[in-house]
């Protein structure tokens, strides 16, 4: 297939080619668990290497393939891989890179699966970590260790929406020689693209904006043909954590769409952010796109646009804004993301309530923050039922 389409044109057309299909517009899914050979010596070949061809979809699947070659082509990989969930593609990535006694620096803030994940990793395997802010090269340089095999970046950093230079990590990196992962997950391909600012691996929990449908648990990985190889070959076909061919035939489906979708998330989410800021219920607003942000350069360096999640902080206590998220209507009260829903969630006791208290103050979660991840709905509607409910939450303050 030709190369180097626009994205909105390679999100729609990359790794597919209808004539070899029957004809069939959309990819066919190929709910196979296994596949057959035609007499055994071609069996021998197959599992030999010596022919190209599926033998049992924890090894490949077409459906599968699909979805694998697109993503590669939107975040400008050479090979992409799909999960059965985003914590399959980080701890598949993370365990092919890592053995007893290597350490990981990570940034400021991580998914709450990931820093269990990373707990894991440290009491049952001997792989500890750091967090550090990356505010600047030499910081970055310090907190590397002579074991140190791995950087591990999210960025917005989930849920305080502090940024990381990606192309002043990746360079600090590039001089000691270890790979720097990101995971991508808040931006989609769309906002932002890793391996072009030098980073070498970049991961998504797929459940959100590239599926967009809140229907599918899935997760991707893409880097270079020898990196995503070995994953390929070892953990993720010997730990096993696969997508099933009808999810990343829905994810497909879902992808077609990201580019449109991106940008009413964020033009809804840079209204709403103003609006929030404007509030007299409102303590602090943590959103990219405010020229009032600590990483607003960055943002503006690394982000096509600031995405659709706003942290917010209400004046009060924990009990303010639960009280607040009880008298929402239109907006619902889930975690995930991505979503044509906007959703609500408070990360102290939901996304981030297995993070110590005393670590999650140093990733800046307080118990008043809330994390709204901005849907497609009428941005006037979503504010008017925000409104409705801080006008309440206040009245008690
Ligand atoms: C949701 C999420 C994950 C985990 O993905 P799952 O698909 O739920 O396993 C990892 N990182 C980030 C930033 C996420 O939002």
């Amino acid at each position: 297939m030709e190369k180097n389409k626009r994205f909105e044109t390679d999100v729609i057309h990359m790794g597919y080619d209808s004539g070899e299909n029957s004809g069939s517009l959309v990819p066919p899914l190929f709910q196979s668990s296994t596949f057959t050979f035609a007499n055994a010596a071609q069996g021998e070949r197959r599992f030999a290497g010596e022919e190209e061809g599926y033998i049992y979809s924890r090894l490949g699947n077409p459906t599968v393939k699909v979805l694998e070659e697109r993503m590669a082509a939107l975040e400008g990989a050479e090979k992409a891989l799909a999960f059965g969930s985003g914590m399959a593609a980080v701890s598949s990535v993370l365990f092919s890179i890592v053995k007893a006694g290597d350490h990981i620096l990570c940034s400021q803030g991580v998914y709450g699966c990931t820093f269990g994940l990373l707990q894991l990793m440290k009491d049952k395997f001997n792989v500890d970590h750091d967090f550090s802010l990356m505010e600047s090269r030499e910081s970055v340089l310090q907190a590397i260790r002579p074991n140190t095999v791995c950087i591990y970046i999210e960025t917005p950093i989930n849920p305080t929406m502090r940024l990381v230079d990606l192309q002043m990590v990746a360079e600090a990196a590039k001089e000691k020689g270890i790979p720097v992962v990101v995971d991508n997950t808040f931006c989609s391909p769309y906002l932002q693209k890793p391996l072009e600012k030098g980073c070498d691996v970049v991961i998504h929990s797929a459940t959100k904006y590239v599926c967009g449908h809140g229907d599918v648990i899935a997760g991707l990985a893409a880097g270079s043909e020898e990196f995503m190889s070995k994953v390929a070959m070892t953990t993720l076909k010997d730990m096993g954590g696969v997508i099933s061919p009808f999810d990343a035939w829905l994810l497909l489906r879902g992808l077609k769409t990201l580019h449109v979708r991106m940008d009413r998330h964020c033009e809804n989410a840079e209204k709403l952010a103003a609006y929030l800021k404007a509030h007299h219920a409102v303590q602090s607003v943590y959103f990219p796109g405010n020229p009032g942000h600590p990483d607003y350069s960055i943002a503006k360096k690394q982000m096509r646009r600031p995405g659709g999640l706003i942290s917010f902080t209400i004046k009060g206590t924990k009990e303010n804004a639960q009280a607040f998220m009880d008298k929402l209507k239109l907006i619902k009260i889930a975690v995930s993301l991505g979503d044509a829903e906007t959703l609500i969630q408070h990360p102290a006791t939901m996304t981030h309530a297995v993070v110590p208290r005393e670590d999650r103050e140093k990733m800046g979660i307080d118990d008043s923050l809330l994390r709204l991840s901005v849907g497609l709905e009428a941005w006037e509607d979503i504010w008017g039922d925000l409104e409705q409910a801080l006008s309440a939450a206040s009245e008690k303050c």
